[in-house]
């Protein structure tokens, strides 16, 4: 998967840092049972009560695209596949979409030609580390 850059900012102590992944592990991150600020304080609750995500990056492209394995793949710029599929695309910024019927968030894979591969972004809720 394509990695983002999301620049944070910690309500509680003000410090910035950037969280360069995917948007999926970025969304695990959020979901972590602890939080260890890089601001030197430690709390026993999820990222997501302190930080505040300021900006989100676009993906960076693939030189050599490959489908990846586990990912499902909906051509969601189609909007013969949307319509066939009853889908309500919304845009959510940075390139990143929601079905509003599912609620069903699309990612993408950018490669060398500019082409935009979505995938369905997995929202998991329960990290095991
Ligand atoms: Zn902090």
């Amino acid at each position: 998967m394509s990695n983002r850059i999301f620049l944070c900012c910690c309500q509680k102590c003000g410090v910035r840092f950037e969280f360069i992944g995917s948007y999926e592990h970025f969304n695990d991150f959020m979901e972590s049972k602890v939080f260890v600020c890089r601001g030197g304080h430690s709390e026993q609750r999820s990222p997501r009560h302190f930080l505040k995500l300021i900006r989100m990056s676009e993906p960076s492209p693939v030189t050599e695209w490959k489908p990846s394995e586990g990912l499902n793949y909906v051509d969601i710029l189609d909007v013969q596949t949307t319509r066939m599929r009853n889908m309500q695309m919304d845009h959510l910024g940075s390139g990143l979409y929601i079905d509003r019927r599912t609620l069903t968030k699309y990612d993408y894979e950018e490669d060398a030609k500019g082409y935009r591969h979505y995938f369905e972004v997995h929202e998991r809720r329960v990290i095991e580390r």
